[in-house]
């Protein structure tokens, strides 16, 4: 190394060699039991009931976890709301602090968090080892800057945090959804209540001991598990100030309607439907790996996945026979192999869904393909699929199906892309594949989508905002318009 080099901070490297998926789910510890996350400690809940959660890799049984009712919400919310008048008045680059070191305390235990979040989700090793688990810290860094610069990012104004925040999140990303909510949330002085979702409650309960460790005062970040009517309570609460949600259009709507006429806030992240559209001046090779990662990352269940291919009719045929040669190497099936492209369908309940809304599209009259891959004798695994002939009144071209589904479709002008990219109730993300940078700014105009990747597909970055449209929600997480849901004074 050139002496003059600056040093690099000090960041222990993660080591994740491991010969065998034994050997890696050895690498953490998973109690046999789970209690709820209470002012700082582990609780019983006043239920008295858990619910399993599995490896849905394997369909074995991982862990016990409380399910909370509204007793146990309840106490949540209480200590959300005694922690914080003391969080509220700590300042800034007090509550920065404890967030630096929430972050580096998650890029210490990287490969802990990955192996657990591979194990009790079902995605691919490779992709929580370098995608969810860095994020999950960046987000953290990134809005613990922001701690102490709240006058500065809203200037002539007054931010004070809401009070109590009570928040809902999927089994998708499970870690990276909740470092969207939880960092802003600390760093601009509210508590929290997280709900996480039934099948991947580990990761945000492994999170809650680390707050501890930090030494997060108790109360600020509280964790009550559980499935739908455990979210609903915690929604309803009244001592909630604010509500941030991510997940299916469905349970969206079912709460913006619970909440209506309250004064409690409310930002919902919803689905997705997005257009992936590649004109024939695209990179070619590149636009496949491009559509490939927009559709099979994380088995498809992901909000803003490209899931309907809007190709130009005079390279269809040809790409369609590329995307297809590039299937049959995906690699399906155990997700803590670091080889694994496409890991476990979250649960069976979603593996229904898929299968579901696979066996309409081939009713519809649309041609299926699916790679010859072999998928695992157990637990719940879905082939990479690809579906032509799609017509835009297909429900497989109109519903979204969260999983590795892609429905596709052509055009033969920028304006016919268009129009069929905005034929959704949807607007959350949309990917365009072309050389000329003027049709990309013309494209980027007039696609209905809170974002838009141009020769690039699920970038994020903890600065850049995301979120969408219509029936994919309101409201903004990430950047500084990510600061807004958790503030009033700032408009
Ligand atoms: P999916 O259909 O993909 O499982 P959901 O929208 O049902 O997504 O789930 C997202 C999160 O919302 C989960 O944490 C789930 O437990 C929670 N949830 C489900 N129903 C409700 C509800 N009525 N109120 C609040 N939260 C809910």
């Amino acid at each position: 190394m050139n002496e003059k080099t600056p040093a690099k901070p000090e960041i222990a490297p993660v080591d994740f060699e491991y010969a065998s998926s034994r050997e890696a789910t050895d690498l953490v510890e998973i109690d046999d039991s789970y209690g709820l996350w209470i002012n700082g400690a582990s609780r019983s809940p006043a239920s008295k009931r858990y619910f399993s959660t599995i490896n849905p890799a394997t369909e074995e049984p991982l862990a016990r976890i409380a399910e909370a009712n509204e007793r146990d919400v309840d106490r949540a919310v209480k200590a959300a709301r005694k922690a914080s008048d003391s969080w509220r008045r700590t300042p800034g680059k007090e509550r920065a602090k404890y967030l630096f070191r929430i972050a580096r305390m998650i890029q210490e235990r990287a490969r802990e968090f990955a192996v657990l979040e591979t194990l009790d989700g079902g995605k691919p090793i490779k992709e929580s080892r370098d995608f969810d688990i860095p994020l999950v810290a960046a987000y953290f860094f990134y809005y613990a800057g922001w701690a102490d610069k709240l006058e500065y990012a809203f200037p002539g104004l007054k931010p004070e945090p809401l009070g109590v925040a009570g928040q809902v999140i999927p089994w998708n990303f499970p870690l990276l959804m909740m470092s969207w909510k939880v960092a802003p949330a600390l760093a601009t002085g509210n508590t929290v209540v997280l709900k996480p979702a039934e099948t991947t409650s580990l990761t945000a309960l492994a999170f809650a001991r680390l707050t501890a460790e930090a030494g997060l005062p108790s109360g600020v970040f509280n964790v009550v598990t559980g499935a739908g009517p455990t979210g609903a309570s915690l929604v309803a609460h009244p001592g909630v100030d604010k509500v941030a949600f991510t997940g299916s259009t469905a349970v969206g709507k079912a709460i913006q309607r619970s909440i209506a006429g309250s004064p409690k806030h409310l930002t919902l992240e919803l689905g997705g439907k997005a257009p992936h559209v590649v004109f024939d001046d695209a990179p070619i090779d590149q636009a496949i790996e491009g559509v490939v990662n927009g559709i099979f990352f994380n088995q498809g269940h992901v909000c803003c996945a490209g899931s309907r291919l809007l190709v130009q009719e005079s390279i269809a045929d040809h790409f369609v026979d590329k995307l297809k040669r590039r299937l049959e190497t995906l690699r399906v099936g155990d997700p803590l192999d670091k080889n694994t492209d496409v890991g476990a369908i979250n649960s069976e309940a979603q593996l229904d869904k898929i299968t579901e809304l696979v066996d309409v599209g081939i009713e519809e009259g649309a041609g299926i393909y699916q790679p010859a891959c072999e998928l695992p004798d157990r637990g719940y695994f879905f082939k990479p699929t690809l579906f032509t002939g799609v017509s835009q009144s297909h429900r497989i071209a109109q519903e979204e199906i969260f999983g590795p589904v892609l429905s596709i479709m052509t055009f033969r002008t920028p304006a016919e892309a268009i129009e069929k990219a905005n034929n959704t109730p949807y607007g959350l993300s949309a990917g365009v594949w072309t050389t000329k940078g003027s049709r990309i700014l013309w494209m980027a105009d007039r696609l209905k989508a809170g974002v838009v990747w141009a020769n690039t597909y699920n970038k994020f970055d903890p600065a850049s905002p995301f979120g969408g449209y219509q029936e994919s929600g309101f409201g903004r997480e990430g950047g500084k318009h990510g600061l807004l849901p958790y503030l009033s004074g700032v408009r």
